[in-house]
């Protein structure tokens, strides 16, 4: 293993600038970073990935309307630009709050960078509810990585239906299960209907993928919480009506290779038989909240957020500012991209304020901006202000937002057409599967414990199970969409 520190470090006594670090190239991390540009400081942004990734499109990456590139960037390239920003590939293993350093690995190679501020935006991984074996037979939805292989999964399951003599068989190939009815899983289960009823209808010879059967199931009494009753009651009959089962009060008890066994809210247990399953059920906060927390005295909730101050830092380190997801902020606020990204440029402001001998800000306020999903072509649902919108003209007022946060011309262009060729058309752009996709995961995790705990939010001190969970929250923690 190699240790070094920062090359050139910015802020370093051959600058004299102040240096800023930023963990995170997700909506909170970019934001902050790019809030700087300006600044008379030298911003290190370390990830652990390459790519910026615009996480509201996962699904339609897993479900072939997209490609990976369209929604995930270089952040590098983003950034290339401004000058006082550096762009480091490692994950922060470890933040020293008093030598004020971070630390990150990549490829046994560890850098410590020193920091006069610091922005945590690390963002959550999945939640299994402390049952993280299901990660195995039910990928999530959070990474390039999770999205290329549900594609790989889905797509497969088709193909070997399409072998399969034994009738059964064929129905569990031909069964797909969404857990959770959060935006992400009704976006989800919108698009495997799609793809199943529209795309894939001509497309075989021994199975009829119009027949796909497609369950949405979450321990919530109604599709879309966050919604309220109306929309979430529009949102459940229009999914009926694309070809989606929605089942609810059922809570996935069990999950493996063939199946899940679930528990209805009378208390009977029954199984479905299911080879392609995906989780959309639940968020766990980067393990970072945990280190910082047990560092500066911070609170730590269940979902491994970290208590801050109503400006964003932790107490006793106005230097720190924890911003997105990972951050529990005592407005209770949902976690969605508007959070991080006001959240973020928030953390920029204040840090622009002390470098420049100007007062603190006032406390963080969020501007809700307000709530959408897609359920299917041309039909959306959306909560703008208190105004309700459904339909066609949601879709619209989602399709134009989405455009506008994609990062760069270039990827807006292809996007739209990518759009049409599957709005308008039957087509899906993105069809390709290839094996490291489906099996690459299981490889990976060979490697060692490291990959495993990651892709689940990281360990748990205080592991959740569907005990500890209320029934209404086995849906899409993540919550809201916000416009
Ligand atoms: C499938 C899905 C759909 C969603 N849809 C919507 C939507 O429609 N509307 C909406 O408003 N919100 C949506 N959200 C929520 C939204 O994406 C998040 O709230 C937002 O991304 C949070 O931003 P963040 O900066 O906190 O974290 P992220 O955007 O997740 O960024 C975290 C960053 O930190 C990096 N990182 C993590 N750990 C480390 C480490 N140890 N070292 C270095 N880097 C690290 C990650 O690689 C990533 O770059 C969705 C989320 C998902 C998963």
């Amino acid at each position: 293993m190699t240790t070094s520190p920062a090359p050139t470090a910015p802020g370093s006594p051959s600058t004299g600038r102040p240096r800023v670090v930023i963990v995170g190239s997700g909506f909170g991390g970019l934001f902050a970073a790019k809030a700087l540009r300006n600044a008379d400081v030298d911003v290190t942004v370390i990830g652990k990935t390459s790519h910026h990734l615009f996480q509201p499109l996962l699904y339609q990456v897993a479900t072939g309307i997209l490609s990976e590139g369209e929604i995930a960037p270089a952040t590098r390239e983003v950034l290339r630009h401004q000058k006082n920003a550096r762009v480091v590939l490692g994950e922060v293993v470890d933040i020293d709050v008093d030598a004020r350093t971070v630390t990150s690995t990549i490829l046994g190679r560890t850098t410590v960078h020193p920091y006069d501020e610091l922005v945590v935006a690390a963002g959550a991984g999945q939640s299994y509810f402390g049952n993280d074996r299901f990660a195995e037979f039910a990928p999530g939805m959070k990474s390039v990585d999770d999205a290329l292989e549900l594609r790989g999964r889905i797509f497969g399951a088709f193909e070997l239906a399409e072998l399969a003599t034994d009738p059964a068989e064929v129905d569990r190939l031909m069964t797909f299960v969404v857990v959770g009815a959060g935006p992400t899983g009704v976006e989800m289960a919108g698009q495997i209907a799609e793809l199943a009823h529209r795309t894939l209808r001509r497309d075989f010879r021994n199975i009829d993928p119009q027949r796909a059967r497609i369950i949405l199931l979450d321990g919530a009494p109604q599709v879309l919480p966050p919604f309220g009753p109306k929309l979430g009651e529009k949102a459940r009959r229009h999914l009926n009506e694309i070809g989606v089962e929605v089942q609810l009060g059922a809570l996935v008890t069990d999950l493996d290779a063939d199946g899940l066994t679930v528990k209805d809210s009378d208390g009977q247990l029954r199984r479905i038989s299911a080879a392609t399953k995906v989780w959309a059920a639940g968020v766990q906060a980067s393990p970072l909240g945990r280190l910082l927390g047990d560092a500066t005295g911070a609170e730590v909730d269940r979902a491994g957020r970290i208590s801050v101050q109503p400006d964003l830092t932790l107490p006793g380190h106005p230097e720190i500012h924890v911003v997105g997801d990972m951050a529990n902020h005592p407005d209770k606020l949902p976690g969605v991209a508007q959070v991080a990204i006001q959240g973020g440029r928030y953390a920029a402001d204040a840090i622009k304020r002390r470098v420049t001998g100007r007062g603190p800000k006032p406390p963080f306020k969020y501007h809700d901006k307000g709530n959408m999903a897609t359920i299917s072509r041309f039909s959306a649902v959306a909560d703008i202000k208190n105004m309700k919108f459904e339909g066609f003209i949601a879709w619209v007022i989602w399709l134009v937002v989405h455009l506008f946060y994609i990062i760069g011309f270039k990827s807006r262009v292809t996007t739209v057409l990518h759009w049409m060729v599957s709005f308008l058309g039957r087509g899906r752009s993105q069809r390709v599967a290839t094996q490291q996709q489906v099996y690459g995961r299981l490889a990976l995790e060979k490697l060692g414990e490291g990959f495993a705990t990651s892709k689940t939010g990281g360990p748990k001190d205080h592991p959740q199970t569907p005990d500890d969970v209320n029934p209404e929250q086995q849906h899409d923690l993540v919550g809201r969409r916000t416009a």
